[in-house]
């Protein structure tokens, strides 16, 4: 068997395609969408991130800016821009990019930014909601994964989930979208013991460790679904590598998502779609 191929970049066009006409729209009402981010200056990972982010806002028609966190920056001159960006009617998303440099107490930052513009879904206000199942920005890369779903119609309901990690950005907030969804849930981690048996049990497998390749063929139940939302960084590898080894997982599941070319591409357009749906509620 060879899996069909979650296409991410395919359907971020599409999705590219529809915020663009929306923007459209929007501005011919007066409304100019706009995203600001906040991001360390000297993490060229964060930079590089947020560039393709701003490329991304370019091409739909959303305007974009950006706060450098110099070294010099403290956490309460970033918390009194964000309160601006807060109270300014013509900013509609905020993305405050992990990891802030060290010195930076990032709980305080995220905690500052308002619920409504919180673009990427990861203050604890977003999380609650979504947690109480209440309408609300949802986690930019799992709002991403469930599109993709969605998208090969993969239906969850019934299937047991298997998520290996527990990030707050990721690994829980996938767990509550995919309970949402009627999966039954479980949530694998560092210590969680015998993974590759648990993985077996996967009707719908989402790996989001950091850990390349760590996933193997034989963990794979035959005909899962294998979401890869890892992204590493492998010496002499010209591009980033999952946390499944591609080439094993594919020959077993029915559905497996490409690194790069899967997760990655979603999460982006997850991002923008908040920003452009923030707009014409505030319209
Ligand atoms: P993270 O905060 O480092 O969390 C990693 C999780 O994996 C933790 O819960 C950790 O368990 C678990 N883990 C680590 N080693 C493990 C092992 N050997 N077995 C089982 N579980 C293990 O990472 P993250 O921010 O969630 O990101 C995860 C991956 O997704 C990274 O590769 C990252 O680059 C990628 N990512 C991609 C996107 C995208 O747009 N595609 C967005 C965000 C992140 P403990 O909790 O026990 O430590």
């Amino acid at each position: 068997m060879s899996a069909v191929v979650m296409d991410g970049r395919e359907l971020a066009r599409a999705v590219r395609a529809d915020l663009k006409e929306r923007v459209a729209r929007l501005r011919e009402d007066g409304i100019k969408p706009r995203l600001e981010a906040v991001v360390a200056a000297q993490d060229p990972a964060s930079l590089a991130y947020v560039a393709m982010k701003q490329q991304w806002a370019k091409w739909v028609g959303v305007e974009s800016g950006v706060f450098m966190v110099e070294p010099h920056v403290t956490t309460d001159q970033i918390i009194n821009h964000v309160y601006g960006l807060n109270a300014n009617p013509r900013v509609h998303g905020v993305l405050i990019q992990h990891p802030m440099p060290k010195h930076i107490d990032e709980p305080r930052v995220l905690e500052s930014l308002g619920p409504d513009k919180d673009a990427d879904g990861i203050t604890t206000a977003s999380l609650g909601r979504l947690l109480a199942g209440l309408p609300g920005f949802r986690c930019a890369t799992p709002l991403g994964i469930t599109k993709l779903l969605d998208a090969y119609s993969i239906d969850c309901t019934g299937k047991n989930a298997v998520v290996i990690g527990r990030s707050v950005i990721l690994g829980k907030p996938m767990a509550l979208m995919l309970l949402e969804r009627n999966a039954t849930v479980t949530v694998a981690h560092s210590k969680t013991r015998d993974l590759p048996d648990l993985c077996r049990t996967a009707d719908i497998l989402v790996a989001a460790v950091g850990r390349a390749e760590l996933v193997r063929g034989d963990w794979i139940k035959p005909g899962a679904v294998v979401i890869d939302a890892g992204y590493n960084k492998v010496e002499g590898r010209d591009t980033d590598v999952g946390d499944c080894h591609y080439e094993e997982c594919a020959t077993v599941a029915s559905h497996i998502t490409p690194v790069p070319g899967g997760v990655g591409p979603m999460t982006v357009a997850s991002l923008l779609a908040n920003t452009v749906a923030a707009a014409e509620k505030k319209g």
